[in-house]
């Protein structure tokens, strides 16, 4: 008979230790590929990620880190190391317990869940995916309200408390098919091997579980987003879901304390300062506005020459503010040409002239800018742009003069 390599992770979960026989070492890239005859490493299916964990040469006490296990098609188990192992010999394998525990809690929480949103909705699940930091699960429902949500976490969670046996048994596929399983595998010779969870969920699976549901600490459902397939859910359990908890709550006790508030106010205080920020800025540009009429018609009233020339830096303006008092200097007027700067922030020129007078302020301000890097553009009438780096004002007065000699 064709050896296939025992899984005593079918029998027992909660076996950590084992010993075993080195059927083969291969080289497999930078790798090796250890085959025992019989082991407790789960590899990576069914949507349960694979453990790690170490072998320990029993004759030499040499350790050999386990990376990766995966299903070899032929119903092996392969362990992937940094190192080989002699053909025969005997090894203790170790599996990282936290890591296993973990998956055991993530996988059989999957179990409940998705009895949960079969029984309450009849919303089948398409897929498994276990991540690091959270896992979910594909429900094929095109939409799943905050409710119903709400509603499946309760009844997982109810479950979870009543702490229901979770035996594992082995079935000839005809009698598992009476059975009424939430999940059949697509294809199986020989027996099925079904997790049964009293009185509440009953379907096929190779996976690791726990003994009885009140294991699975808790389920915390995190939020359902649209996917081709339905509705993707993701949740977290046990330990997971208290340390995204404790994470959560650090987080909403910190923007809290910026607010000085209590976390459950923090929408209505959010809320408040986006309305007051807005308030804010619209009362700050109608100061602006106002400054901007105030200075141009102060400018204009000492701007002399035909057309009437405005020529100034502002080292502490910006960009916005230049631009509005260009508008307010040239507009309903036929004579004014205006040359400005603004040096808050990055430079800002703004070259504006009243409509009908013939030079073009987007080429000058072009030529301007080509000249020293900078980059802008705009119509004949009004045109803006950056200069690289910072400048002082005289420096900058010394370019707008250069440009009003152009005129
Ligand atoms: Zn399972």
């Amino acid at each position: 008979m064709k050896f296939v390599t025992d899984r005593l992770y079918y029998h027992d979960s909660f076996l950590f230790q084992f010993e075993a026989s080195v059927e083969e070492s291969i080289e497999r890239g930078d790798k090796h590929a250890i085959i025992l005859d019989r082991t407790a490493f789960y590899p990576t299916s069914g949507g349960q990620v694979h453990d790690t964990g170490r072998l320990v040469v029993v004759e030499s006490n040499e350790e050999v880190p386990v990376l990766e296990v995966a299903d070899l098609d032929d119903g092996r188990v392969v362990h992937l190391t940094q190192s080989a192992l002699g053909q025969g010999a005997r090894v203790r394998g170790q599996i990282d317990a936290t890591r296993r525990i973990d998956h055991i809690q993530q996988h059989t929480g999957q179990h409940v869940l998705s009895a949960a949103f079969m029984q309450l909705f009849n919303m089948a699940t398409v897929s498994f995916h276990m991540g690091v930091e959270s896992c979910t699960i594909d429900l094929d429902s095109q939409s799943v309200a905050a409710e119903q949500m709400e509603r499946a976490e309760r009844l997982a969670n109810e479950i979870i408390a009543q702490d229901r046996p979770v035996a594992v048994r082995f079935v000839p596929l005809e009698e598992a098919q009476e059975l009424g399983l939430r999940k059949l595998p697509p294809k199986q010779t020989g027996d099925l091997r079904l997790i049964d969870i009293k009185d509440f969920d009953l379907c096929a699976c190779g996976g690791t579980h726990v003994r009885a549901t009140g294991q699975i600490g808790c389920i915390l459902l995190r939020k359902a987003e649209k996917v081709k397939q339905g509705t993707r859910m993701e949740f977290i359990c046990g330990l997971r879901a208290i340390t995204m908890a404790r994470k959560d709550y650090a987080t909403l006790t910190e923007a809290a304390a910026l607010y000085s508030s209590h976390i459950h106010e923090l929408p209505q205080q959010i809320r408040k300062s986006l309305e007051e920020a807005k308030s804010a800025a619209k009362a700050q540009h109608k100061l602006l506005e106002e400054l901007a009429d105030f200075q141009a018609e102060k400018l204009l009233a000492a701007a002399a020459g035909s057309p009437r020339l405005v020529v100034v830096v502002f080292p502490e303006r910006d960009a916005l503010f230049i631009k509005l008092l260009a508008q307010k200097l040239t507009a309903g007027k036929t004579d004014v040409v205006a040359l400005l700067a603004a040096a808050a922030g990055q430079t800002t020129l703004v070259f504006a002239q009243s409509t009908g007078l013939q030079s073009n302020m987007g080429q000058l301000l072009k030529q301007t800018l080509a000249e020293r890097g900078g980059r802008g553009g705009g119509s004949a009438e009004l045109a803006q742009g950056g200069l690289p780096g910072s400048h002082d004002p005289a420096s900058l007065k010394e370019i707008l003069d250069n440009v009003a000699k152009q005129l």
